[in-house]
């Protein structure tokens, strides 16, 4: 920033100005200002589902401990709290990093931050989810998003919106099973994308990251988690039971979702937000 003044002012230096012009400066400043002001008084949507023990976790994880410290007043008169959590990466609202299923890909801190912000398009599928419920996500589908808004899916978060997040409070309804254990995992059944759709967006588009109102971008059914193999190949970070999409409109919104960044992880716990785009964007 402080370049970039330097710049403008030496600009402004050997231009000269004209009599009753604006010093460039101010200008350059009341339009930084103007933009900030923007940005806070933005609507914002938080697109997170809180980390508590109801939090839904694959069935073969534990789910999020949360060990409360020694809070309270101190003897020196000020309060003080501090506790523990520790969490599998892969639960409520998180990251799947390629590494997740590709031994070649990124993991959890080597993603590029451009992968995890940008401007969200949201492909409503919640019609299909509701007369299925281990819908799959078709390349037709994509296509029909693109049809509708005349614009191809490059450079953008696609955020899959079945309607799932809804259900959320409810484990059996959400997971189509409330059983845990390595045989709950036969029982799944909620929406996902199809592998063939995954390898579509992998060969024919180029977008930021993908993300998903359940608990995979497979299908509950899925064996072999071939959307997760394609993408996590094709470098495509995923996010996993996003809350809220509900609040988003098809375009235009921006989000910034960014997980803790563990060295070397496959994953980890995502906060991921929205702003809502305004009548002047
Ligand atoms: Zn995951």
């Amino acid at each position: 920033m402080e370049r970039f003044k330097a710049g403008v002012i030496l600009t402004f230096l050997a231009c000269g100005v004209a009599a009753g012009q604006a010093p460039v400066t101010a200008v350059v400043e009341r339009a930084t200002a103007a933009q900030a002001r923007k940005w806070s008084q933005g609507r914002w949507i938080d697109l997170t589902h809180p980390f508590d023990e109801k939090t839904i976790y694959w069935p073969t994880e534990k789910g999020f401990r949360f060990e409360q410290g020694m809070n309270g007043p101190t003897p020196k008169g000020y309060y003080y709290a501090a506790n523990r959590f520790a969490s599998a990466e892969h639960g409520g609202t998180h990251l799947d990093a390629p590494r997740h299923f590709s031994a070649a890909g990124q993991t959890a801190d080597a993603i590029p931050v451009e992968h995890l912000v940008g401007e969200a398009v949201v492909v409503d599928v919640t019609k299909q989810c509701a007369a299925d419920p281990a819908y799959e996500v078709t390349p037709d589908d994509l296509v029909a998003w693109e049809t509708r808004h005349g614009r191809q899916l490059v450079d953008v978060i696609v955020l899959l919106r079945t309607g799932w997040a809804t259900r959320w409070e409810d484990r059996a309804a959400y997971l189509g099973t409330d059983q845990v254990g390595p045989e709950a995992v036969a029982k799944l059944r909620f929406p996902g994308l199809s592998p063939l759709a995954a390898q579509w967006l992998v060969d024919h588009r180029r977008i930021r990251a993908i993300g998903i109102d359940t608990a995979s971008i497979d299908h509950g059914p899925s064996t072999h988690f071939g959307s997760h193999v394609v993408l996590c190949t094709g470098n495509v970070p995923i996010f996993e039971n996003v809350a809220t999409l509900d609040a988003l409109p098809d375009q235009g919104a921006f989000v910034i979702a960014l997980p803790m960044k563990i060295a070397g992880g496959s994953g980890g716990p995502l906060r991921i937000v929205a702003r809502l785009p305004d009548a002047t964007d």
